[in-house]
């Protein structure tokens, strides 16, 4: 019997906080900007963000989590609101009084009474916001559904703001290349390898047989808010020598010739652009462009090559270009 009393007093509740709080008739569709990413939703979440449903109150994930993070929009990714400006209402979804400047826009509710909430990028549903209610100083609520955000722990918010991306280059023997590249600025790591060729796993024996096409290349990984690709692909003209058509210096072969694999379209362009300028400058630039495929991490002992052993590269030299 207790348990009878327990769920209708439950359903009655949801049901006049559904009315009061954030729900409102399904009967206005979203309208999406198709240039931002979007995140796939699921039947639950369409409901609730693209048709401007409400999740039932006191079940959000996030009703009761005051953990030191950011909140942020489901489905396009963009941060909302912080932990700092979270607090208890005890009105059943996770309330906020402040959110991040311009991450969220408030319009009339198609109620002609409320205000609504949505993601400032996506337009996506979040909830409401109430004032003069008197919880905090600030004298606002954002009434937001949990199931319109993803919250990501503090710790993992300084992850995610380390960005990184991949370059990578072949220009003779990867040694000398490497040895150019692992202390430039900004550069997070490099290794040598093999890339271009059309077998897995090759070694160092195999390529220099030149039985499986691959060439000598070096993987540079960097901070792009410290340095970048136009940078660094600057280098790599300048450290060989980008009009030898055979090899590199005394090594002749495929596996030595020069060649950049860019990982996206935009690399694609920088290093067009820097090859049209050596050409401008009188330069017969040998260098290929491909697009990047599998990069084989080559035999340890090749790592750091030159840093192990003490030596200066052999036929790399910088030679100032740009
Ligand atoms: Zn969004």
């Amino acid at each position: 019997m207790k348990t009878k009393n327990y769920v209708l007093l439950l359903l009655l509740t949801l049901s006049v906080f559904s009315f009061n709080a954030c729900s409102q008739p399904n009967n206005k569709k979203f309208k999406i900007n198709d240039s931002i990413m979007k995140k796939e939703l699921n039947a639950e979440e369409k409901r609730v963000i693209l048709n401007k449903g409400t999740e039932a109150p006191f079940i959000g994930e996030y009703t009761d989590n005051f953990e030191e993070g950011v909140y942020t929009c489901k489905q396009c990714g963009s941060e909302l609101y912080t932990s700092s400006s979270k607090f208890h209402s005890g009105c059943g979804w996770p309330s906020f009084d402040q959110e991040i400047p311009g991450r969220v826009k408030k319009v009339l509710d198609a109620d002609g009474r409320r205000t609504e909430i949505v993601c400032a990028k996506c337009d996506g549903h979040l909830g409401h916001v109430f004032y003069g209610e008197g919880f905090t100083q600030k004298d606002t609520r954002h009434c937001v559904n949990s199931i319109s955000m993803v919250f990501i722990k503090k710790e993992d918010v300084k992850k995610a703001e380390t960005k990184t991306e991949v370059a990578i280059f072949a220009g003779g023997c990867f040694w000398g290349v490497e040895y150019y590249f692992q202390n430039a600025p900004g550069v997070l790591k490099t290794q040598v390898g093999y890339i271009g060729g059309h077998k897995a796993n090759p070694t160092y024996k195999e390529v220099c047989a030149h039985t499986t096409g691959h060439v000598e290349a070096m993987e540079v990984t960097f901070d792009p808010t410290k340095t970048n690709y136009e940078t660094l692909a600057k280098l790599f003209f300048e450290i060989h020598d980008p009009t030898q058509l055979n090899g590199q210096g005394g090594d002749i072969g495929e596996q030595y010739l020069s060649e950049i694999f860019y990982t996206t379209e935009t690399q694609k362009e920088i290093a067009e652009k820097l090859i049209q300028i050596l050409e401008k400058k009188g330069y017969k630039v040998a260098t290929k462009l491909r697009e990047a495929t599998k990069f084989w991490s080559a035999e340890n002992y090749h790592q750091q090559y030159y840093e192990k052993t003490g030596g200066t590269p052999y036929c790399h030299s910088r030679t100032i270009r740009f």
